[in-house]
């Protein structure tokens, strides 16, 4: 019996718009279709002034595990241009909650919340232990961990295959977070990780080109 292990993981992305008052325009020039990128979503203000966003895990401690990897992971990669710590009291600037559901579509989720300024204030990232009534192995619950933490830096998806960011995922992938992801991180937040500015302001760029 050939078993069908090979089935398909569906993120959605949910912005939950508290307050936007930045209108931003852009007029496209060139013809990017054929350009691998990833789109970007939206920047953090002054929380990310000191390089550090602070985060809490809500999971059962086999599952805390995984997502401690994820973050691990991102710091590594991010090399010091924002770090994620810890948080030492009850709020943290991202959340990543595990539910035990397994009957849904959705493996994860990101809600991004604004504050008054247009910038990011906080993010919750919800992550299901299954999809389609099966669990999900520990592997791709990494891989979608390291997904929408890469959303909580203010990218959103990817238009190319073997791409951390893309936004359907397969059981057995093996992806990792790369320069391209890193890049689209400083896109998004230039304003602090490119221009060291002392003031915040958000990209004019939809999205970070990968390779052209
Ligand atoms: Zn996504």
């Amino acid at each position: 019996m050939i078993e069908f292990t090979f089935f398909l993981i569906i993120f959605l992305l949910s912005f939950s718009i508290i307050y936007v008052t930045n209108l931003w325009l852009y007029i496209e020039a060139v013809d990017i279709n054929n350009f691998e990128k990833i789109n970007l979503c939206c920047t953090w203000g002054e929380k990310i002034e000191d390089g550090l966003l602070t985060y809490k895990i809500l999971a059962s401690d086999k599952h805390k595990i995984i997502i401690q990897n994820a973050i691990d992971d991102w710091n590594q990669n991010l090399n010091g241009l924002i770090r994620l710590e810890p948080s030492v009291n009850s709020s943290a600037d991202i959340e990543i909650k595990l539910n035990e559901n397994k009957s849904g579509k959705i493996a994860g989720q990101s809600t991004i919340n604004y504050g008054p300024t247009g910038f990011i204030d906080n993010v919750k990232i919800i992550l299901n232990e299954g999809t389609f009534g099966k669990s999900l192995s520990f592997n791709i619950i990494e891989i979608i961990s390291k997904h929408e933490l890469g959303h909580a830096f203010g990218i959103g998806h990817s238009n190319f295959e073997n791409s951390l960011m893309r936004l359907t995922h397969y059981n057995n992938e093996s992806l990792e977070i790369t320069e391209c992801e890193i890049n689209a991180v400083i896109d998004a937040n230039m304003w602090k990780l490119k221009n060291n500015s002392n003031f915040p302001y958000g990209t004019v760029e939809k999205f970070s080109i990968c390779k052209q």
